[in-house]
């Protein structure tokens, strides 16, 4: 802990991934550089047996230029992005722009006929964790109901407020999205619903023609420390290093992929010897559907009967209050032990909230035990996925508090007398994803046929 509290690169890491190569969607040259990068920082901070693994994404994706203007009752230029992944619009002129609320089933049935129309779907401002969550598991069924009534695209009133624009997608394949859609600043859209809601029509032009191609290879980044006893079972502490590109993945999660190079940094300068083999390890796709863990699940699957853990940042810069273990009570015990030095941190909540936001979830699906850290929200949510998500949002001294926590729990787990709990079988698994309700989850997301068909998770 002293180790990682010290000054180190950790500021300067940051600042080069974030401001000097920006956002990092994969695909792109910043990503490309970013990759290349970390295996350097990687290597600077001591780690052994640095490498990349690379994967496949199906289809590569670009913002084009991006317009939405109101033509009648009045003449609006509007500030609006397309979502992530989804599909270029042959430009529409003066179309009808309809009103659907928060996009219900009964909002639907109520505004009526949508064929040709751009819908204009309401949303709350995101606060907290739960809004977050809401703002991905409410859009499946909106997608649908827009599609069924053959909308021509739609339009997300944006869920952060004073003109702020981000993008994410909720594409979970990589593959594009079934409509066009994009995301209007909230107080042009919230005008938009004004006008509307004063019985006028409004009419509408829009332009989204983003570039698509074929299927784009990507990498993860893998460190290590080799275990001294067992060098063969590894404990995995990651983070994804890709981000959206409005803003340059600061908070979601230049920072947290900078701890990890720290923590490996930290590690070494202690002179710790971990007994089993520590792996750190940079995913990208992340943003796209957790493709790189999802893939790096798959190609490690022969040897995942010796991960003994996978530890996951992946929730800005605010204090970490503990850990979720998704469902395993059973690991609860052995997680009170590991988090016992880091009382006099704050951090001392064991959890079991579930979801599928982050890198633990293929790790989960194969009975590996995962700890993802539960972090205060702090200004996550102002920032997330936005233009504002930059260097200067992150508290680098909370940073600098994670890098000793999470070196902390993964020697822990690596130099602990027995294995820190037992993987799954498939039937235990299932039964923890009825439990948390993650079953229903992937049934909205459209991954639950993947898990049953044993292409995704384990499959004995
Ligand atoms: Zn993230």
């Amino acid at each position: 802990m002293p180790e990682a509290l010290k000054p180190s690169p950790l500021q300067s890491n940051l600042q080069h991934l974030t401001d000097d190569i920006g956002g990092r969607v994969p695909g792109t040259p910043a990503m490309e550089q970013a990759i290349e990068w970390a295996q350097e920082a990687f290597r600077a901070a001591g780690g052994e047996n640095v490498h990349t693994e690379k994967f496949q994404i199906p289809q590569s994706w670009a913002e084009g230029q991006t317009r939405f203007s109101v033509q009648s009752p009045l003449e609006l230029s509007l500030h609006a992005v397309s979502v992530g992944w989804a599909p270029p619009l042959e430009p529409l002129r003066h179309v009808h722009i309809v009103d659907v609320k928060d996009g219900t089933g009964d909002d639907f049935l109520q505004a009526g006929n949508i064929a040709g129309s751009i819908v204009l779907v309401h949303g709350k401002v995101i606060q907290t964790w739960d809004d977050l969550d809401g703002e991905y598991n409410r859009v499946p069924p909106i997608l649908q109901s827009a599609v069924r009534g053959r909308a021509a695209a739609i339009v997300w009133i944006a869920e952060r407020d004073r003109d702020l624009l981000y993008r994410h997608t909720d594409t979970q394949t990589g593959e594009l999205e079934p409509i066009s859609q994009v995301i209007v600043a909230r107080e042009e859209g919230l005008r938009i619903a004004r006008l509307l809601n004063s019985g006028r029509q409004v009419y509408a032009n829009l332009e989204v023609p983003n570039q698509v191609g074929g299927p784009l290879t990507t990498a993860n980044v893998v460190a290590e420390i080799r275990g001294s006893e067992h060098p063969e079972q590894f404990v995995v502490l990651g983070a994804h290093l890709d981000s959206w590109e409005l803003g340059t993945g600061a908070l979601d999660n230049g920072c947290n992929a900078a701890m990890v190079i720290d923590a490996l940094r930290a590690i070494r300068a202690s002179g710790v010897q971990p007994k089993r083999t520590l792996r750190f390890v940079l995913f990208s796709g992340e943003e796209q559907g957790l493709l790189g863990s999802e893939a790096y699940a798959r190609e490690h699957r022969p040897e995942l009967d010796n991960a003994l853990a996978a530890v996951i940042f992946d929730s800005g810069s605010g204090r970490v209050t503990g850990f979720t273990l998704s469902g395993r009570t059973d690991l609860a015990g052995a997680a009170r032990v590991l988090m016992a030095p880091l009382q006099q941190m704050g951090v001392t909540a064991v959890t079991q909230d579930a979801d599928m936001g982050t890198d633990n979830f293929d790790f989960l699906l194969e009975g590996v035990p995962t700890l993802v850290a539960n972090q205060d929200p702090a200004n996550y949510m102002q920032n997330y996925h936005a233009m504002s998500d930059t260097f200067d949002k992150v508290d680098l001294g909370n940073l600098r508090k994670e890098v000793a926590e999470a070196a902390t729990v993964v020697v822990g787990i690596a130099n602990a007398p027995q294995r820190f709990g037992t993987r799954q079988d498939r039937t235990q698994v299932k039964q923890l994803l009825r439990d948390t309700h993650l079953e229903d989850t992937m049934k909205l997301n459209g991954v639950w046929t993947a898990w049953e068909s044993g292409q995704r998770g384990r499959t004995r």
